[in-house]
């Protein structure tokens, strides 16, 4: 029997990318029912606060799953962020990120042969992401950071978890405890509180600053890494960086009882509607979607489809070698089908 899930396609790439993904989940033929949810900027336009009507909200809270293409926040005061409000709402407070080397894919480090594979673990909740903040003067801003014991518990020990499923030997815990004693200083605590009941797995610290250095020189040095809500959101952009853009970025917000998986890059209003993105970020959403779901197979096998495909050198416009014609958005999922 067919699993349903969740799917909102986003604004701007978002239905373009999320049709050649599920166009390629169909050519494997995985099994999950699909069921499209009201969500995004224009039902903000509507006057629906939270950028999704009352049925999507319900039908993400029954499915527990959903997959999302990126959505566009209008600007302006008074109008939060949808993709915060959806992780708020849902208290997905484990943000997953797992990057690594792509054949094919240049990076800064292609010519040294150096391969990534790291994970990072945010904070998904907390921190200065409640947007407390108010003037204290004409000149004046203050804003307030929260960091709760339980917080920090649930997502260091969804990490240590994540690290001990796949057999990792060591996790860090990036933070500025130095600095911010009290905040950093809960969440460093509670970090070799829960390592304890992992013995098997290596716990240390890093002071983030340190941390982005040795990350850009020495990346091989770290296999997983959780970290507060701000920082992390910075060293993952750091870490996508390192293998080769947003285009390459897959983000899963793990909960209790919902989590969503979607690309960690926005809606792309410069390329909109030409047809011309890069699925490969949201396809590996879906990969990760597929194995949190027990699917490995189908996983295994789209994840070796585009592995090949990178590797014959077949490539979206915004990466690859510059002298071979790029494939529009159509092209790349239909030569990943046909390696399938
Ligand atoms: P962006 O990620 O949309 O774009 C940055 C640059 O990267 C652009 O040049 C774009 O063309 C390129 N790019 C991004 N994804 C690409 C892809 N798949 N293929 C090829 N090129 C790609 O960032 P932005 O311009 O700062 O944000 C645009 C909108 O997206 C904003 O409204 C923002 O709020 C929203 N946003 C949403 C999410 C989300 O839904 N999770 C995340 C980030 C930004």
């Amino acid at each position: 029997m067919k699993t349903k899930i969740a799917v909102a396609n986003g604004d701007g790439i978002g239905p373009e990318i999320m049709a050649a993904v599920l166009k390629i989940f169909e050519a494997c033929d995985v099994q999950l029912d699909y069921e499209f949810v009201e969500m995004g900027k224009s039902y903000f336009d509507a006057g629906h606060s939270t950028g999704m009507t009352e049925k999507a909200k319900e039908t993400i809270e029954n499915l527990g799953i959903l997959f999302k293409g990126p959505m566009e926040t209008p600007k302006g005061k008074g109008v939060k962020s949808i993709n915060v409000t959806a992780r708020k709402v849902w208290n997905t407070y484990a943000n997953q990120r797992d990057f690594r080397s792509l054949n094919g894919v240049n990076t800064v480090f292609s010519n040294a042969g150096m391969q990534i594979n790291l994970t990072i673990i945010r904070e998904n909740i907390e921190d200065t992401y409640g947007g407390i903040e108010h003037m204290l003067t004409n000149d004046v801003a203050v804003g307030r950071r929260i960091i709760t014991r339980p917080g920090s518990a649930q997502v260091i020990r969804y990490a240590f978890e994540m690290a001990r499923r796949k057999g990792l030997k060591k996790l860090a815990c990036g933070h500025k405890a130095n600095i911010m004693k009290l905040t950093d200083g809960i969440f460093l605590e509670t970090f070799y509180q829960i390592a304890k009941d992992y013995p098997e797995i290596q716990a240390s610290d890093i002071i983030v600053d340190d941390l982005c250095m040795k990350l850009v020189a020495h990346p091989e040095m770290f296999q997983a890494i959780v970290l507060t809500n701000l920082q992390g959101d910075i060293v993952s952009d750091l870490c996508a960086g390192l293998v080769g853009g947003l285009g390459f970025a897959p983000s899963a917000n793990i909960g209790d009882n919902i989590s969503i998986f979607e690309a960690v890059h926005g809606t792309a209003p410069d390329i909109a509607g030409k047809g011309i993105a890069n699925p490969t970020a949201l396809l590996l959403s879906g990969i990760s979607m597929l194995r949190y779901m027990g699917l490995t197979n189908n996983a295994a096998s789209i994840e070796n489809a585009l592995l090949y495909t990178l590797e014959q050198g077949v490539h979206t416009g915004d990466f690859g070698n510059r002298n071979t014609p790029s494939v529009n958005t159509e092209g790349f999922a239909n030569a990943i089908i046909a390696n399938l």
